[in-house]
């Protein structure tokens, strides 16, 4: 952890309890001030049951997962966001210290001296940091832990809304011990709380019934936080600024444009099989 963390903040995730209602993701929106509006192709998503990303305009979603439980099917909801790690790869790959953390922990976005180089997103354990292609001088953009509220010791939006206690926001210490808590006196939750070793520890924490690789997160990760991996890398990357911005540029531009060409070939399927 960094040594400017003296008061470490954490929301757990009770996976058991979430119910998708959506409160946190428009809690998040209304509290960010973003648009309601996705700025870049999630209008085909919502508009065919598909989860929308997490996007420049999007800092949390809720993904909908039918998955296998003692064989049912069965619905988990999934809310994603940065997950403010300890020790956060995007910070430590990012040469122009657009990354800082908070007291409380939260891994805070400076767009002010970002040079836009996307090394954290490629860093990011997590895939989360987006960037703003809409946009002529774009950012970079990611949850923020809503920081000015956890300053004056208050939830983040999107906690504070949750019908359900399904987002528990406290110390991390404490909240790390209520889930562990939890899962010994509940034998339908597994025994691994999702975030308190992954990557050298995260802030958001995760509790389930249904392995985590199931609903879609990384299984793969090391303990060792990455940027214990990354120093070495890290020692070249202005040296080789210019031309990894440059390529990194023209892969996202063919990727994003290979994503438009296969929603148009969804249209035109569904189109096709209408008439
Ligand atoms: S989840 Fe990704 S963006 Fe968030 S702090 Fe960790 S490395 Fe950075
Ligand atoms: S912590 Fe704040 S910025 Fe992050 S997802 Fe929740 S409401 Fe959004
Ligand atoms: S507000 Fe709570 S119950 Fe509703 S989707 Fe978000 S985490 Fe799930």
């Amino acid at each position: 952890m960094s040594s400017k963390v003296t008061d470490q903040k954490s929301v757990l995730v009770d996976l058991t309890k979430c119910v998708g209602c959506g409160s946190c993701t428009v809690a998040c929106k209304l509290w960010n001030a973003q648009s309601f509006q996705n700025p870049q192709t999630n209008e085909y998503e919502n508009a065919h049951g598909v989860d929308v990303q997490l996007d420049s305009n999007t800092w949390t979603t809720v993904e909908h997962k039918k998955v296998n439980k003692d064989g049912q099917e069965v619905w988990r909801f999934v809310k994603r966001q940065c997950m403010h790690c300890l020790e956060p790869a995007c910070s430590s790959v990012c040469f122009a210290h657009a990354f800082h953390q908070t007291e409380q922990g939260a891994v805070q976005y400076d767009p002010s001296v970002c040079v836009g180089c996307r090394y954290c997103m490629i860093a990011c354990p997590f895939d989360i940091p987006k960037y703003e292609w809409e946009k002529v001088l774009p950012s970079v953009m990611k949850c923020q832990f809503c920081s000015s509220k956890l300053e004056d010791g208050e939830a983040p939006a999107c906690a504070s809304v949750c019908p359900t206690d399904a987002l528990m926001f406290g110390n991390r210490d404490e909240l790390l011990a209520k889930a562990h808590e939890i899962i010994n006196n509940d034998s339908r939750y597994l025994n691994h709380v999702y975030g308190e070793k992954e990557v050298g520890g995260t802030s958001w924490l995760y509790i389930s019934d249904v392995d985590f690789g199931e609903l879609g997160f990384p299984t793969n990760l090391p303990e060792k936080s990455i940027p214990e991996n990354v120093h070495g890398f890290t020692r070249f990357t202005i040296p080789i600024f210019a031309v990894g911005a440059a390529a990194w540029t023209g892969v996202s531009l063919y990727a994003k444009r290979r994503h438009a060409v296969a929603h148009e070939g969804h249209h035109a399927e569904e189109h096709h099989e209408e008439a």
